[in-house]
């Protein structure tokens, strides 16, 4: 038994998009996010992050980036969806070469925890599919194997992926949250609007301290500073909520970090909270 947590905050892929998909609003082009009909000019390379936590009471990896497929075929991973993401992955950057580097196999993890299962945050699944446990929240597994064009089922095929439901939990825009260990201290928060069933990280140690992996809320630390949802929402009234709860959450004297998932500025780093 360790006293602390430790937040790895990793790397796993680089996505290249049309600037308006992270920004709403600041483009006018209502479509300006699926990148057809824009030039190259307007496009952005993006940090994809995972998050390896190591608890006393067991090993989580949030998101897994890119498969390795990507690093031959962008197509044969991403079909269409290579007209709004480009994926790159660098040699060592996947996330099973992450975890060997820390020390860890695939089989280590206790659970693998899916924010969303847009593609760049699902596609390395196979990579870690041995895992003990492999979640999603239930409201994001319905939709996501009910919209094919958005989702990319290919990518969890064949992988034993379980669903948890969000419960009653005085924290998040919605009040819900999944509670990992049972012992209040890294919760799946329900945060809406990018995506139906889409969850924040919130990791809490015993002194009140927490870290807040934000997922796709904002596409940068600076969505929240200045409101701007991504280009891609299922509910926009929620995905202001969601945000308006991080941007509270992450001026809180007693928040270390809030991290969203593709900020550039984000380097690969440890953080360590007390148990
Ligand atoms: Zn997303």
């Amino acid at each position: 038994m360790t006293d602390t947590i430790k937040i790895h905050v990793l790397h796993t892929g680089l996505v290249k998009v049309d600037k308006a998909l992270p920004f709403h609003g600041l483009y006018r082009n209502p479509l300006a996010f699926t990148g057809l009909v824009r030039s190259e000019a307007n496009q952005v390379t993006l940090p994809v992050s995972s998050y390896l936590i190591e608890h006393p009471k067991g090993l989580v990896l949030i998101d897994t980036g890119w498969n390795k497929l990507v690093r031959t075929s962008n197509w044969r991973e991403l079909g269409p969806q290579v007209q709004i993401n480009t994926a790159y992955l660098p040699a060592g950057w996947a996330i099973d070469e992450r975890l060997a580097a820390l020390g860890y196999r695939p089989q280590d993890l206790d659970y693998v925890l899916l924010s969303h299962l847009h593609c760049d945050h699902v596609s390395g699944l196979k990579h870690v599919a041995a895992a003990k446990h492999i979640l999603v929240s239930e409201p994001e597994w319905r939709v996501a194997n009910r919209l094919p064009l958005v989702y990319l089922p290919h990518e969890w095929r064949g992988v034993n992926v379980q669903t948890y439901r969000y419960a009653q939990a005085r924290v998040g825009p919605t009040g819900e949250a999944y509670d990992v260990f049972g012992d209040d201290r890294v919760l799946q928060v329900h945060t809406a609007g990018h995506a139906t069933g889409m969850s924040a990280t919130l990791a809490r140690g015993g002194d009140g301290r927490y870290v807040l992996l934000a997922a796709d809320v904002g596409y940068a630390n600076r969505s929240w500073e200045e409101m701007l949802t991504p280009g891609i929402c299922t509910n926009r009234k929620a995905a202001i909520t969601s945000l308006g709860w991080v941007r509270e959450m992450a001026h809180d004297p007693n928040c270390i970090e809030a991290l969203a998932n593709h900020n550039t500025t984000t380097d690969p780093h440890v953080i360590t909270l007390t148990y």
